[in-house]
């Protein structure tokens, strides 16, 4: 579910970079990444980033290939070696070494994790064979999720919305072996096929399970969750918090669903205690519940063993490792060969134990004027966007005092957590992959669980500091900034500031700006969903909103698929406003209030192109339409182009004319923060 849906910069992605070659000077923009041949105001992206993207082709592992994957590298360079001293000297038992040595062992235990198989699903085959009845299918579906699997629905500890000092329970809608309701209900050509695709992947797998009926399984398990899928809200709406606050205490989640025991699932968790929740998507439930007893046992068991090899595959053995890639990888994204095992490695032990990692990364790459240094560009970034909101002519002083009050107490997480995460109850061994995998599900889970109705702990992150991406949280009105998104070329203490602040400070602008988007703005300064606009404010607000919505409905990034407005709106106020806060900010600097030339550029040429160059990234038409399908950031181009063709500034630097592609007209130009 993701209520605070980590506002992730950029997607998420994992990294690698076979022989890609990187043309960023240690301090400065390099004109070799540029593309000259192409006018900046008919396409800047294209014009600050052409040259590199023509000398970085995606490397056949990946299915993007961007600036956050090249800091990737770096960060997984790091990490190897830190994993890689720690297996060779694991120290005593229990501590950080053992824990993130034996893991990361295990992991690279080829041929140990090959001659297993399948045996380590063995128990809960067996668990689901012995099945008999709904009831017992309930069952085994609240054992899982208590052990961390979400089998049938996301379940999480998140402040309550509407007291956002306490943690409680959320259950949201899941059970979707594809990336999204929708992929099950479009009904075009490529959707159709794409989910002809899915269903012989699904008859593939629970084949190599030993499945003789596994091509009709398949079909019963695509039917199944296109059910779930049809009860299920769109991306759209679940962008909407009150779509996800629906508390319920248990008795009228248990009649809501009379098959499915709440009392009993927070039984088994060790939480008797727990008296309410939000049972955030209810006709979800309330679907999923009449499934238990109007599909057939055995459909459910064909289910439940897909979820449990979908969930496992890429931790066991060669064939299921290779069959999982083909269609996570290869058929969604587009990527021609998986990663290489020890980047896989990396990534689950970053998943696992990843403050541990985090400890030894901060060590050697985040030194503690770092920290300092990146606070001062916060805090000018605050004084810019405070500066920002008592200038805007559509909004009233009422609106605007509480705008400031939520400026005021925002917080900047910078680097890394002042209390690691205490992980001394994870067990890890030198045995087993796949079973340190589980230990650490279901150690985060019982994390999750002991959480519930407490006070919210502000201290804790929801990145890991090797992580190249940062996030804003509306419940806690915090922005934060892992210490992977805080390196050059995005923030360089040597480079000058246009670099700096048209790198990091427009990242740090988007994160401050979401918490003044169509879903942060709806949360107040204490993090509570609570309103403090005016009517007409909001109605000005929503207006302006629009135009962004129909500027990106306009774009079609691939054949005459068309990005999402709606979807990307909160992603588009923040660059938008990010940009424009980070660009005021660096005229405040003195490099920002002169006009010296550095290597043939302006000052704000070159925060321009710092802006630019941050978004460099390449994209395999899979990935493009996954991204485009299901995801709230638009396309890197048009999130580089789009909101630079809304800055007169911009126009300005480059001397673009009316007329340009990259000068909107006039009426057309998105003002809002
Ligand atoms: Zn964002």
């Amino acid at each position: 579910m993701r209520i605070s849906r980590a506002h992730i910069l950029a997607p998420a992605l994992l990294t690698l970079a076979a022989g890609a070659v990187a043309h960023t000077n240690d301090h400065g923009l390099d004109a070799r990444n540029f593309d000259a041949r192409t006018n900046a105001c008919t396409d800047f992206f294209q014009h600050a980033d052409g040259g590199w993207l023509a000398s970085n082709p995606i490397p056949a592992q990946y299915s993007t290939w961007s600036l956050d994957n090249e800091i990737g590298e770096r960060n997984t360079a790091i990490l190897k070696r830190v994993l890689e001293d720690a297996a060779a000297h694991p120290g005593d038992a229990g501590s950080t070494t053992q824990k993130i040595g034996d893991f990361y062992a295990a992991a690279m235990d080829e041929a140990a994790i090959d001659k297993a198989g399948s045996a380590p699903l063995k128990d809960d085959l067996a668990a689901i064979a012995a099945l008999k009845s709904p009831a017992d299918v309930a069952a085994l579906i609240a054992d899982w999720q208590v052990r961390g699997n979400d089998v049938l629905f996301d379940f999480e500890a998140q402040p309550d919305l509407k007291a956002s000092g306490t943690d409680i329970a959320y259950a949201g809608q899941g059970g979707l072996g594809l990336p999204d309701r929708d992929y099950y209900l479009r009904d075009d050509a490529k959707s159709k096929k794409l989910l002809a695709q899915y269903r012989d992947h699904v008859a593939r797998m629970l084949g190599q399970l030993g499945d003789a009926n596994a091509k009709e399984e398949a079909g019963w398990i695509v039917a199944l969750e296109t059910r779930f899928a049809k009860a299920s809200l769109d991306r759209v709406s679940l962008r909407d918090p009150s779509n996800s606050y629906h508390i319920v205490t248990l008795a009228q989640a248990d009649a809501k669903t009379p098959h499915f025991s709440w009392a009993d699932f927070f039984h088994k968790a060790g939480r008797d205690d727990v008296t309410s929740f939000s049972l955030a998507q209810p006709e979800f439930f309330a679907a999923a519940d009449a499934a238990l007893t109007d599909v057939p046992l055995a459909r459910w068991q064909a289910w439940l063993r897909w979820r449990l090899i979908d969930a496992d595959a890429p931790y066991l053995s060669k064939a299921f490792v290779d069959a999982d890639f083909a269609f996570k990888g290869g058929v969604l994204r587009g990527a021609k060969q998986n990663l290489p095992r020890y980047k896989r490695a990396i990534r689950s032990a970053d998943m696992a134990v990843g403050e541990l990692l985090g400890q030894a990364y901060v060590a050697q790459v985040f030194p503690p004027q770092a920290k300092q240094h990146a606070q001062e560009l916060v805090d000018n970034l605050k004084t810019a966007m405070r500066a920002r909101i008592a200038a805007l002519t559509w909004m009233s002083a009422a609106t605007k005092k509480s705008a400031d009050a939520k400026l005021d107490t925002m917080v900047a997480k910078i680097g890394y957590p002042d209390h690691w995460r205490d992980y001394s109850k994870l067990q890890i061994t030198r045995a087993s992959w796949i079973a340190n995998v589980r230990a650490a599900r279901a150690f985060e889970a019982r994390r999750q669980f002991a959480k519930l109705d407490k006070p919210v702990d502000r201290s804790e992150w929801d990145m890991t500091p090797q992580t190249v991406n940062a996030y804003y949280n509306p419940m806690g009105n915090e922005i934060v900034f892992p210490a992977a998104q805080l390196l050059p070329p995005y923030f360089d203490a040597k480079a000058d500031d246009a670099l700096n602040y048209g790198g990091i400070g427009s990242v740090i602008g988007h994160e401050m700006t979401h918490a003044f988007d169509d879903e942060g703005s709806q949360f107040d300064a204490k993090g509570n969903l609570a309103n403090w606009w005016t009517a007409e404010d909001r109605k000005q607000f929503d207006a302006r909103a629009q135009k962004l919505v129909d500027q990106f409905n306009a774009y079609v990034p691939l054949d005459d698929l068309h990005i999402n407005g709606k979807l990307t709106l909160g992603e588009n106020i923040a660059d938008l406003g990010g940009l424009l806060v980070a660009y005021d900010a660096f005229k405040l600097t003195p490099q920002g209030k002169g006009d010296a030339k550095i290597d043939g550029l302006s000052p704000d040429q070159r925060f321009f192109h710092a802006y630019a160059q941050i978004w460099r990234t390449a994209q395999r038409p899979a990935q493009l339409r996954l991204q485009v399908q299901s995801n709230e950031h638009a396309p890197a181009k048009f999130r580089a182009n789009g909101p630079l063709a809304d800055i007169p500034a911009f126009a300005r630097a480059f001397a673009c004319k009316a007329g340009d592609a990259m000068v909107r007209p006039a009426s057309d130009i998105v003002e809002i923060w």
